[in-house]
């Protein structure tokens, strides 16, 4: 399977998730909450995928993204948020697909989007630090996901090493 194809996969099981949490959640458009803060950790291939949609923009934005990537800071905003905008949207990494979900991922924890404490989503059935609902059962976690498409790769196929590694998008930019 390529990599296009797993992400198609990937959004189909992600739409359902979020129609079924659909009464928690507060994503919508114009809300950049979720790129204005973060590491946005991601591999190689994601990262690949991520510059495709880069070299698919028109001059003026890569002159914006260009400065933004100048001046990114670890931790800080992504380089390719566009006026309040992702500007590379269908090829944005994993971790921006499941941003939102609250998920169960490895020893049973559950994640939470961080901006629950911003009174967002599932803060409306969050107490004591934890949600009364039951999270998506998937490990949406960006290692999980990329092994799960590493395994659909047919062992024939040349698999980079590099393709495992997982870095904040900083540390790959800088
Ligand atoms: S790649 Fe797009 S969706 Fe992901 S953090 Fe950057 S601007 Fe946001």
């Amino acid at each position: 399977m390529d990599y296009e194809s797993f992400l198609k996969d990937l959004d189909t099981r992600l739409e359902l998730y979020f129609q079924e949490h659909q009464s928690f959640i507060h994503c919508k458009s114009g809300c950049s909450f979720c790129c204005e803060k973060g590491d946005y950790p991601m591999s190689d291939i994601e990262l690949r995928y991520l510059m495709k949609g880069y070299a698919g923009l028109d001059n003026e934005t890569k002159i914006l993204v260009q400065a933004n990537i100048k001046t990114i800071k670890k931790g800080g905003t992504c380089p390719f948020l566009i006026n309040q905008k992702c500007s590379v949207y269908q090829y944005r990494p994993i971790i921006c697909r499941v941003h939102g979900l609250a998920y169960l991922c490895k020893e049973n924890t559950v994640k939470l989007p961080y901006c629950t404490n911003n009174g967002l989503n599932y803060s409306q059935i969050y107490e004591d630090g934890e949600i009364t609902i039951n999270p998506i059962t998937e490990n949406l976690d960006t290692p999980n996901l990329i092994k799960e498409f590493l395994k659909t790769i047919e062992p024939q196929d040349t698999i980079n090493q590099t393709d495992y590694v997982i870095k904040n998008l900083y540390d790959w930019l800088k």
